[in-house]
């Protein structure tokens, strides 16, 4: 079975929404949200639940909501909302004029407490949290209830609005839901509805002294949107039927909630408080650094929209957690930019090579293909010129057995131009440090093959030193050595796995067809890997380029073998 629209592979989730839709239980709306805290940047994991919930609303002709559920004054702040207004857009998703905000429900919710109190429902507990904490027991021992528990509705009703009209401190009172303190369920026991917290809020302002806890508010704002199915991670789970009590008590609209496995990648730590961390602790630098797993640092790495959310349908939802390869990721946006990135040539470990045949002063243009995979990306002309700048590593004195490079008296191929041949190796007499190369070129050879039909095994990439333009490039590694930062296994604490070498700087030599290239750009230097110019650092003065990733995809490698 699919889904209507998209004819994509049904998970259980589409299955729950197929069902419900063949049964009219929503009356065949599907409305779902996506309700991040914004008390930091958006993650990948993010980008699966914003796939999924936007995703199942394109598929099936319904809606998805923006929501920002702000119910945390201490933690939250504008610099948060606008990024995450900022990535879920860069996604490519498209919330219309549904941005919501919890704090926008802050008077319904209080109305609604209110209802519980006069049902019964509902009490103003004196208990400190440490006394609360006591009383709620464990898995093993029943909770007890508290002395305040039985207090009448009158004065539950008078208790709260003196904590609303802010005459109690931080702390002193609760209140709670009375529902059962024995409940093998923790959750269930006399949850805690709303804390006195005299915190100003980032768009309530002062107006308010007491806060909504999550579980609380979640199945509120999920009811007021007239949401359908609220999808969520698994840990609240134990929670749901927590979600289903506050609604059904208060006998409002009802959503179903449904849970589904986070995103856990290998080689990267995810929680937004690992990553406040990193950031506040100097590891990296800001949140959109282009090693953090962000949806800001991906972008700035040069992952595009469609490389994540492509690698958010191929991992597909589960129902249990599972970590996957990080390789996979890196696959995704590899497999985007061979398709679609120009190439061009860059050397960022330059040897001199002058050819000594070749007319001093003299300069040519050569024909080079953009992108082999899409002949309609056309053609460009690089210079070519008597000195020239190749790799280092594209050099060995002593080439071992199975090195097809320059080296010698070998002759290779320069891409796009002519077959050359080693004649001479300069040294620095100090160091013994190979400093220039001496070659002479076919003439013959030009575009790359030889009238004569003899073969070079070596095609080796290369810039014309007088042409070429400067730029500094940034080669970024994975954060993190250990396959499970943080595992007690890899000694518990993820600050002990991070790479040194995730970032190392190089000066590049690149073709000048690069110079006002655009922030953000995207290309292949040939052989090296993908690259994109830095939208932050970069200007055209001084350009700068982050490596994406190598050209090494150890994903296609598992792939291939399964
Ligand atoms: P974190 O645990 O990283 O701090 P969070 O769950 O507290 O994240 P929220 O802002 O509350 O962050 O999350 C917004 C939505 O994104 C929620 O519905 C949450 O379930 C979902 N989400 C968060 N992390 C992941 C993840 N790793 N995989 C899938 N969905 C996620
Ligand atoms: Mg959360």
């Amino acid at each position: 079975m699919t889904t209507p629209e998209s004819g994509a592979p049904i998970d259980f989730i589409r299955n729950i929404i197929n069902e419900d839709n063949r049964t009219g239980k929503h009356g065949g709306r599907v409305h779902t949200r996506f309700p991040p805290e914004p008390n930091g940047y958006l993650h990948i994991g993010h980008a699966k639940s914003i796939c999924l919930n936007f995703g199942i609303a394109a598929e099936y002709g319904g809606l998805c909501n923006l929501r920002f559920d702000d119910t945390n004054p201490t933690k939250e702040e504008e610099e948060y909302v606008e990024s995450i207004i900022e990535d879920v857009r860069w996604l490519g998703l498209d919330w219309e004029d549904r941005l919501f905000y919890a704090s926008d429900y802050f008077d319904q919710m209080h109305d609604y407490a209110v209802q519980l109190i006069q049902a019964g429902k509902a009490y103003v507990d004196d208990l400190s949290a440490e006394e609360i904490r006591k009383h709620r027991g464990t898995l093993i021992d029943r909770g007890r209830e508290s002395i305040y528990r039985n207090r009448p509705v009158e004065e539950n009703l008078d208790l709260f609005a003196r904590m609303r009209a802010g005459e109690f401190k931080d702390g002193s009172r609760v209140l709670r839901a009375k529902i059962d303190m024995t409940s093998p369920n923790l959750n269930m026991r006399d949850p805690v509805m709303y804390r006195i917290l005299h915190a100003e809020h980032h768009r309530t302002g002062n107006k308010w002294c007491i806060y909504p806890m999550y579980d609380w508010a979640h199945g509120l704002e999920d009811s007021i949107e007239g949401i359908t199915h609220s999808i969520c991670t698994l840990e609240f789970e134990d929670h749901r039927p927590l979600y289903d009590w506050f609604l059904d008590e208060l006998g409002v609209y009802h959503p179903q909630q449904i849970e589904f496995a986070r995103l856990n990648l290998s080689y990267t730590v995810m929680s937004k408080r690992k990553l406040l961390q990193l950031v506040e602790q100097g590891y990296v630098n800001g949140w959109d650094d282009p090693r953090m797993p962000t949806i800001s640092g991906l972008r700035r790495r040069g992952y595009t929209p469609e490389s994540i959310r492509n690698f958010c349908s191929r991992i597909g939802v589960a129902k249990t957690d599972s970590t996957i390869d990080v390789a996979l990721l890196e696959h995704c946006i590899r497999e985007d930019l061979n398709r679609h990135a120009p190439r061009v040539m860059g050397v960022l470990r330059p040897l001199h090579v002058i050819i000594d045949n070749y007319p001093e002063g003299q300069t040519e243009e050569v024909d080079a293909v953009n992108n082999p995979e899409d002949p309609d990306m056309g053609t460009r002309k690089v210079h070519f010129s008597r000195v020239l700048y190749i790799e280092r590593d594209d050099f060995r004195e002593d080439p071992p057995k199975q090195f097809f490079r320059l080296a010698p008296g070998r002759e290779v191929r320069l891409r796009y131009a002519y077959f050359i041949t080693c004649v001479e190796v300069v040294k620095d007499e100090r160091t013994d440090e190979v400093v220039e190369l001496h070659c002479t070129y076919d003439p013959e050879t030009r575009g790359g093959s030889a009238p004569d039909g003899r073969k070079v095994k070596g095609t080796i990439h290369w810039v014309s030193a007088a042409h070429a333009i400067e730029a500094e490039v940034r080669l970024y590694d994975r954060l993190f050595t250990a396959e499970n930062p943080g595992d007690v296994r890899e000694g518990g604490d993820f600050e002990r796995s991070l790479n040194p070498d995730s970032l190392e700087t190089v000066r590049g030599y690149l073709e000048p067809s690069l110079a006002g290239a655009a922030p953000g750009s995207r290309y292949q230097f040939e052989r090296l890997g993908y690259f994109c110019i830095d939208s932050r650092d970069s200007s055209p003065e001084r350009l700068v380029f982050n490596r994406t990733a190598t050209l090494r995809d150890s994903w296609a490698k598992i792939e291939s073998k399964l």
